[in-house]
C-alpha cells in the first residue's frame, strides 16, 4: 500500500477526508516539497493544494494519482470540493496545528473539523521506510562519513572547535549534502560531558575527546552519527569508560531486530551502563528514528511501546556524561531487516586516537 492509501484506510468512512497541512508530511505524500499548501486525501482522491509559485513545477514533477490544483485561498479551494466529495468531517493534523489555525479551520470551512490521531498515524506509516527512502538515508551517511574522514586530518592540538565545525559543514555541502542535518556537535575535553554541547573557542588539547554528533540531509532524508575520539592519547579511565559505552552500543545493536519493543533495545544499552556502576550517567533515551526529520518515531526508550518491525531505521547512541569533565557516546544508525540490524555506517567504533 501506498502512503496515500494507508491514510485512505484510516479514513473511518466515505465522507471523511484529511487535511495534511506540516511541510514534512505533506512533502512525504506527494513527494514534493514547498513551503505552504496542503494535501486533501479523500477515500478516492488525494489532492495537493498549492499556491502561483509551486503550481508549475508540481504539475511537471508531482505524478498521478496525486492531482495537483491551483490554491487562491485554501478554505475556499476545499470549500469547492467538499460538496462535490460529500465531505462531512475533516480530520487535521493535531500535532503541528496550532490552536488558532484549528480555530480558522473551524470557522471557515463548511465541513466539520476534527482533531483525533491523524498526527499518530501518519508518524506510524513514517516509521517503515521504502527501499528508496532507505537508499536516501544511506547517501546521507556516507556524505557524512567523507567529510568526517577528511575532517580528522585537521584534528589536533590548538585547533577550535568551531574552526572543525565550520570545516565540516563545508565539506558535507561539497560532497553533495543540501544541508545538515542538525547544528553539529563538535566538541572537546570537559565539553564532551555536555550530550548536546555548542562548538565555540574552546581549544583542543593533548589528552582530550573530541565528540563530533553529526549528520547530513540528502532528498530530504537525514543521517545521524556520534564518534568520540582521543586526541594524543587517552587515560586508562577514558578507555575503561569508552568500552563500557561500546559495549553498551553493541549490546543495544543485538537487541535489534524485527517483533522486539524498543523498549527493550533502550533496556539493553542502560542496563550495561547501570551494572557498570553509570547508570546516573546516562541521562538520554538510547535512540529515535531517523528519516525526513533527524528525530522522528519510534522513540528508542523505555516509554516507547512501539514493536520494532522490517524497514524501520533507528539510532544506538548510549554515552556516559562525567561532568566537568569528559563524556562519551557512539551513535549509529541501523536498519531493522528480520532479525538482523543492518548497521548502516562504515566508519569503525573502535577507539581511534588522532
Ligand atoms: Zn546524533
Ligand atoms: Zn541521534
Amino acid at each position: 500500500m501506498t502512503a496515500v492509501e494507508r491514510v485512505q484506510a484510516f479514513l473511518p468512512d466515505e465522507t471523511s477526508a484529511a487535511l495534511i497541512t506540516s511541510d514534512v508530511n505533506r512533502r512525504y505524500l506527494s513527494g514534493f516539497t514547498s513551503s505552504a499548501g496542503a494535501v486533501l486525501v479523500t477515500k478516492t482522491r488525494a489532492i495537493l493544494l498549492l499556491d502561483f509559485r509551486y503550481f508549475e513545477a508540481a504539475q511537471k514533477s508531482v505524478q498521478p494519482p496525486i492531482e495537483v490544483m491551483r490554491m487562491q485561498r485554501m478554505t475556499e479551494n476545499i470549500n469547492n470540493i467538499i460538496p462535490s466529495e460529500n465531505i462531512k468531517t475533516i480530520l487535521i493534523e493535531d500535532d503541528s496545528i496550532t490552536l488558532a489555525v484549528f480555530r480558522q479551520l473551524d470557522e471557515a470551512l463548511s465541513a466539520q473539523v476534527i482533531a483525533g490521531g491523524l498526527s499518530e498515524k501518519l508518524s506510524e506509516i513514517r516509521m517503515v521506510k521504502t527501499p528508496d527512502e532507505i537508499e536516501k538515508i544511506i547517501t546521507a551517511q556516507r556524505i557524512t562519513e567523507r567529510a568526517y574522514t577528511e575532517v580528522l586530518n585537521l584534528l589536533r592540538p590548538g585547533v577550535t572547535e568551531r574552526e572543525i565545525a565550520v570545516e565540516l559543514e563545508h565539506l558535507i555541502h561539497v560532497y553533495g549534502g543540501e544541508r545538515v542535518a542538525f547544528d553539529l556537535i563538535c566538541i572537546t575535553g570537559a565539553n564532551t560531558s555536555l550530550p548536546h554541547g555548542v562548538p565555540g573557542e574552546r581549544v583542543v588539547r593533548d589528552g582530550d575527546f573530541f565528540t563530533f554528533d553529526i549528520g547530513a540531509v540528502y532528498d530530504g532524508y537525514h543521517s545521524d552519527m556520534t564518534r568520540t575520539v582521543a586526541v594524543g592519547h587517552a587515560s586508562d579511565e577514558m578507555r575503561m569508560i569508552y568500552e563500557t559505552v561500546l559495549e553498551a552500543h553493541k549490546k543495544a545493536q543485538r537487541a535489534i531486530r524485527a517483533g522486539v519493543p524498543a523498549a527493550e533495545v533502550d533496556a539493553a544499552a542502560r542496563d550495561h551502563i547501570a551494572m557498570c556502576g553509570y547508570g546516573d550517567y546516562f541521562g538520554h533515551s538510547t535512540g529515535h528514528g531517523v528519516g525526513l526529520e533527524i528525530h522522528e518515531a519510534p522513540a528508542v526508550s523505555g516509554r516507547c511501546g512501539t514493536i520494532l518491525s522490517d524497514g524501520m531505521v533507528i539510532t544506538d547512541e548510549p554515552g556516559i556524561y562525567l561532568p566537568g569533565r569528559f563524556g562519551v557516546r557512539i551513535e549509529d544508525m541501523f536498519l531493522v531487516k528480520g532479525d538482523e540490524a543492518v548497521d548502516l555506517a562504515e566508519i569503525p567504533k573502535e577507539l581511534t586516537i588522532i
